[in-house]
């Protein structure tokens, strides 16, 4: 991926997923970590033992760990950090905090994590910043648990089943907010597990996650019952540059009509929105890909979220030392300084700006995919 620091993925040999190749020949890549760690608390649970399994019939080479503890990943110089920290999968039991759900406005009721961190590397990433330490991929082997702990948050609307527009999908568990799930589906089975967990649940509840992966194949058979809502991260082509060891964005758009055509409903995550050269003409392009995807999928339920680029001091800083030579633009005098509601600082577009770009970008889905309701821009 030419936006990917050499380095990053040098050597990293990818396979090919074919049934996720998109009709144009282009193939997805699937992730294959350099390293894989396993510590022993993960092999107590069976979820743990069946992604060892998987892994080693992948022929990946597993470390088992003697402590439960990661160590070792610190590097003095951030982006040998970075890179080596990337290309590591950890199988660690999620610590109990993990249990007990926060609230995720405006994108659903509950978040939960099947894992943390991503393999992609994103010039922007959303986690920079929020996560602690080198950015290592760790999945959780008590899966379990944390589908069997959800039971306790269903109906208990927070934000979104409060809006009327939303009644209907009952409570929502967000499974993306932490990792990329479907990034690393090959790799855990963690999302087909949840999957299922969630088409078996009487009460009325919605699994939800965004990717910017398209490896779909697995998914489109499993006994889903319109429960999980797939919604597909995606740009205008001349923003997707930023997005390195992603699937290209082409093969997204593919996959979501793939799934929509298995009875998923689906969304476009239009994120992170930024004033592009011919910002007009490159998002009108990306809807009209979008919509010709979704050309006559029978009883389409599509959503559609708006999400503009912003930063933080504290991720600007992580950015600039994970990709050092990025030209995605994170200058301040060019921003609006808005204060967040727990006191700290982020550099959003301008309100005219802003203004500009939801108009058109909702003039565009109004116009092109009709059957989108709009969740949210911010
Ligand atoms: Fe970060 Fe998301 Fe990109 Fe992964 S897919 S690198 S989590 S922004």
């Amino acid at each position: 991926d030419a936006s990917s620091p050499s380095d990053l993925h040098a050597g990293d040999p990818v396979r090919r997923d074919p049934a996720a190749a998109p009709a144009t020949g282009r193939a997805s890549r699937l992730w294959r970590p350099r390293r894989v760690l396993v510590t022993p608390g993960a092999l107590e649970h069976p979820h743990g033992r069946a992604i060892l399994a998987r892994l080693e019939a992948q022929g990946l080479p597993v470390e088992r760990l003697a402590a439960n503890r990661l160590t070792g990943l610190r590097h003095a110089d951030p982006r040998r950090a970075y890179a080596e920290a990337k290309a590591t999968l950890a199988i660690v039991v999620a610590p109990p905090t993990k249990l007990k759900l926060q609230p995720i406005p405006p994108s659903a009721d509950w978040r939960f994590d099947l894992a943390e961190g991503c393999p992609a590397h994103c010039q922007y990433c959303y986690l920079a910043g929020s996560l602690s330490g080198p950015p290592v991929t760790r999945a959780y082997a008590n899966l379990e648990a944390i589908l069997a702990n959800l039971g306790s948050y269903a109906g208990q609307g927070g934000v979104t089943s409060a809006q009327a527009a939303r009644a209907h999908e009952g409570t929502t568990f967000e499974a993306s907010c932490y990792t990329d799930p479907l990034g690393i589906e090959h790799l855990t089975g963690s999302l087909s597990a949840a999957i299922r967990h969630f088409g078996a649940w009487e009460a009325p509840v919605q699994l939800r996650f965004t990717t910017k992966f398209a490896a779909v194949a697995p998914l489109l058979d499993l006994p889903h019952r319109g429960r999980t809502r797939i919604r597909f991260s995606v740009n205008a082509a001349p923003a997707a540059r930023f997005e390195g060891g992603t699937a290209p964005l082409r093969a997204r758009l593919d996959a979501m009509g793939a799934v929509a055509r298995a009875g998923y409903p689906v969304g476009l995550t239009i994120a992170p929105i930024l004033p592009v050269p011919d910002w007009r003409a490159a998002y009108a392009a990306l809807i009209a890909d979008a919509a010709r995807v979704l050309a006559g999928v029978p009883n389409l339920d599509l959503t559609a979220e708006l999400i503009t680029h912003r930063f933080t001091p504290g991720s600007k800083q992580v950015l600039e030392g994970w990709y050092p030579g990025s030209d995605l633009p994170m200058r301040e005098a060019e921003r609006s300084r808005k204060l967040t509601k727990f006191g700290s600082v982020k550099y959003v577009f301008p309100k005219d700006l802003m203004a500009e770009m939801r108009e058109a970008l909702t003039g565009l889905l109004a116009r092109d995919l009709p059957a989108a309701r709009v969740l949210y821009w911010t």
